[in-house]
């Protein structure tokens, strides 16, 4: 079913699981990404940049990713990552989005505030869930680079009173993950994450996650990320393959020679993911 951020990140908090957040760099992967999510059994958020949206067409996003959930039976969420103008929202949700995050997390704390509620509200008129921000995740994302000693580490106590103001769906928080980070992995502030989860039951977010470490997986997951954006691992590996594919293959044979395997090694990389997500190992929270 084409389904919404808060629909599949509800499903996580009452599984205890978190939900695999791909970045599409194209539609060529599309269809593999969510295959990997129906062997796997999982719902999938599929995102996208504004420029990966408008270099494919809004709408066209949309089609393929409402026509991929029917045909292949899995919950797909719809999620425009990192939107910080709010007429790009409105052309996402307008469009057919189900999600948008709106990134306030660089103004000061009340502007977030005021203009995170105003995407909300009219997110929620439409039937759109919203993702908000707080702190600054390092690296470099679309061209806006966050220098280490720039970074915030997101404040429980603001969460609690950014949570209540905005009426966000989901939060992304800054515990140490980095944008774009894929040679080296990050130390992910663990006891910062488990303070954040005691005072809000609101969905976190991590961003980042090509750089944290895979046996960090279950801490993040059990205490309260039910959303994991992965995107530099896949972009990185279709880029790999397809160079080598596209190396090695006579120009007038098929493009599918070069695709195909690019295609197949990001599905690769999902359903590894998801498998991990699943936090398999951990029990479901009984609710109290
Ligand atoms: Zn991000």
């Amino acid at each position: 079913m084409y389904t919404t951020l808060k629909n599949v990140t509800q499903t996580a908090e009452d599984l205890n699981m978190t939900i695999g957040a791909f970045n599409a760099h194209n539609l060529e992967m599309m269809p593999e990404m969510i295959r990997a999510a129906k062997e796997m059994g999982s719902p999938i958020i599929i995102q996208t940049s504004i420029a990966t949206a408008r270099y494919i067409g809004f709408k066209v996003m949309v089609a393929v990713a409402k026509q991929l959930a029917e045909d292949e039976m899995v919950d797909v969420a719809l999620h425009l990552d990192h939107a910080q103008d709010f007429d790009d929202i409105k052309e996402a949700i307008d469009s057919g989005y189900t999600s948008v995050m709106y990134d306030g997390s660089q103004l000061p704390f009340k502007e977030n505030i005021a203009k995170t509620r105003a995407v909300v509200q009219y997110a929620h008129k439409h039937g759109a869930s919203v993702e908000g921000e707080l702190g600054t995740i390092g690296g470099t994302e679309e061209g806006i680079h966050v220098e280490e000693a720039d970074r915030i580490y997101t404040s429980p106590e603001d969460v609690v009173e950014f949570v209540k103001e905005t009426g966000v769906d989901a939060l992304a928080i800054a515990i140490g993950t980095n944008h774009g980070q894929f040679k080296s992995k990050t130390e992910v502030n663990i006891p910062l994450l488990k303070e954040i989860h005691q005072v809000t039951d609101i969905p976190l977010v991590v961003h980042g996650g090509t750089g944290v470490k895979e046996e960090d997986y279950p801490d993040l997951i059990n205490n309260g990320i039910r959303k994991f954006n992965v995107g530099t691992e896949l972009l990185v590996n279709w880029t790999k393959e397809a160079k080598a594919c596209f190396a090695e293959t006579p120009v007038n044979k098929s493009l599918r020679h070069n695709v195909i395997p690019a295609n197949l090694a990001v599905k690769e990389i999902i359903k590894h993911k998801i498998g991990l997500f699943m936090n398999v190992d951990s029990p479901i929270k009984v609710a109290q």
